[in-house]
């Protein structure tokens, strides 16, 4: 998934060739919601809004990160909404994009900076908002480039992110039978016949990765995929640590065939959320020891533990929202998929040129944070529908069509007015629309707040959208 979508040399989004479209809309390969109504940017920046409020309106220090933002059409109509709210504006100390296409950080740059000049910095590039010369824009490849400091208040945005980041697909097997032979001597002989030894072979599932093969030449048919998902023959590097990471995948290994589908690189992002919010688990005390396996040396070096500094950070604050696509409790699997011009294709289809993505695990996504921080909770998933209906988006859309109707004028491009009312209609209901195939439903958003101790006969304060008011 790495290499076809974040290569260098021909990744699906950082293919440098200059194109005349990009990967959305209706003449790219998928819509987002952001793409579909501005509601949706408008609604998300009144969350940061009114978590900014209900964490006291911190005056300065306030960081607005996202996470691979397309177009930058989500972040715009975050800020152009925030303008609103004059103090938590002038808190915005800098906005920060983590986006690894080039084609896309021109583009957001355009939209997000007009014609205020992009200029390389040591770790990315960075303009000036074309709403105020005094809010910096900032792209990195990585979130690890983004400045981490306890005194900052950072909301995270991370919609559609997470189901481009690469997956590992395990399956769990039976052990493999005894060899014939072993098996007579296994048992044991008596004047009745024969019984088996109570020595048995300990019958535990082991996991095995699916990985990516060429396919063999015999099977290879013209204008089919060259590559398939095979079996590894035996156990690799991967298949032994990361199934065993979290009860969740531990209780599914001895059910033969169960696959699940992990993407370490997604926890890592999440944990590092978590750790920028509420800061990280105290260093322990001792060093544990390393983890010790039966076999003899790893083929490669295993994932080694990576020296991180502790990042106390006394008072927690700031927030995270995750949008996005996949179960809202289980573990998701045979997830892997190919986007090409609206339709799902096989991911292993031209290579480069076809979007591939994955279900998202929610509930590992969760379990990394609070594991990760002592400073975080965890509210939702809540389905895409609920949330935006929570948020108002039926009473904004009612506002837009009013004041369509008021001015009595179209939109840009020359729209008439009967097709903007059309457009806000249409937009808003397929946000939230809950039928077996509706974005309502297939889309979870979840949310990392500060963890706050409940006092007695205090309620747990519940975020805006996950069932929270706003207090003004
Ligand atoms: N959030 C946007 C775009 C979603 S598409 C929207 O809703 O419209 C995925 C985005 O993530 C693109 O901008 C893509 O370039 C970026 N991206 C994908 N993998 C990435 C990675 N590993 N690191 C940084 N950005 C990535």
């Amino acid at each position: 998934m790495r290499q076809c979508l974040t290569s260098d040399l021909g990744g699906y989004y950082t293919a440098t060739a200059p194109s005349e479209t990009d990967q959305f809309g209706a003449r790219g390969d998928f819509v987002t919601s952001p793409e579909i109504s501005q509601i949706f940017g408008e609604l998300i920046g009144l969350w940061v809004v009114a978590e900014w409020i209900a964490q006291g309106r911190r005056s300065a220090g306030v960081y607005l990160m996202e996470m691979g933002p397309g177009r930058g059409t989500l972040m715009d109509d975050m800020l152009r909404t925030i303008r609103n709210f004059p103090p938590l504006a002038k808190a915005i100390e800098a906005v920060y994009l983590v986006e690894a296409s080039r084609n896309l950080r021109l583009a957001q740059h355009k939209l997000l900076c007009g014609g205020n000049p992009l200029s390389e910095n040591g770790t990315g590039h960075e303009s000036t908002s074309r709403y105020s010369k005094d809010l910096k824009i900032i792209w990195t490849e990585d979130i690890r480039f983004v400045p981490r400091e306890a005194s900052k208040t950072p909301f995270i945005i991370a919609h559609e992110f997470f189901d481009a980041l690469p997956i590992h697909v395990f399956q769990s097997v039976p052990p493999a039978p005894p060899p014939s032979q072993k098996q007579q001597q296994d048992t044991i002989q008596t004047p009745t016949g024969p019984i088996p030894s109570p020595r048995r072979i300990p019958k535990t599932n082991e996991w095995r990765e699916l990985v990516v093969s060429p396919k063999p030449p015999h099977r290879l048919k013209t204008d089919e995929p060259e590559f398939e998902l095979t079996m590894a023959k035996a156990a690799t590097p991967h298949s032994m640590y990361l199934p065993e990471i979290s009860p969740r995948y531990q209780a599914l290994k001895s059910t033969d065939g169960a696959t699940i589908e992990i993407s370490p690189e997604s926890q890592a992002y999440t944990l590092d959320f978590a750790i920028r919010i509420g800061g990280s688990n105290p260093a322990p005390l001792t060093q544990p020891e390393p983890p010790r396996t039966a076999t003899s040396a790893p083929l490669r070096p295993v994932a080694p533990a990576r020296k991180t500094q502790p990042f106390p950070k006394p008072r927690p604050s700031g927030a995270a929202l995750i949008i996005d696509y996949g179960p809202p409790s289980t573990i998701p699997a045979n997830s892997l998929r190919g986007i090409k011009a609206h339709s799902r294709v096989s991911p292993f289809l031209s290579p480069g040129t076809t979007d591939v993505s994955a279900d998202v695990d929610f509930l590992a996504l969760a379990e990394a944070a609070v594991n990760g921080s002592p400073g975080v909770e965890v509210h939702g998933p809540v389905s895409q529908g609920r949330f935006l209906g929570a948020m108002g988006i039926r009473e904004r859309a009612g506002q837009l069509v009013e004041r369509a109707k008021e001015v009595g004028m179209g939109g840009k491009g020359g729209e008439g007015l009967g097709e903007v009312v059309e457009r806000v209609e249409s937009g808003w209901r397929r946000l939230v629309d809950l039928g077996p195939q509706g974005m309502g439903g297939l889309y979870q958003v979840m949310a990392f707040v500060p963890f706050r101790p409940v006092e007695e006969g205090e309620v747990r304060r519940r975020p805006v959208g996950f069932g929270g008011d706003v207090r003004v």
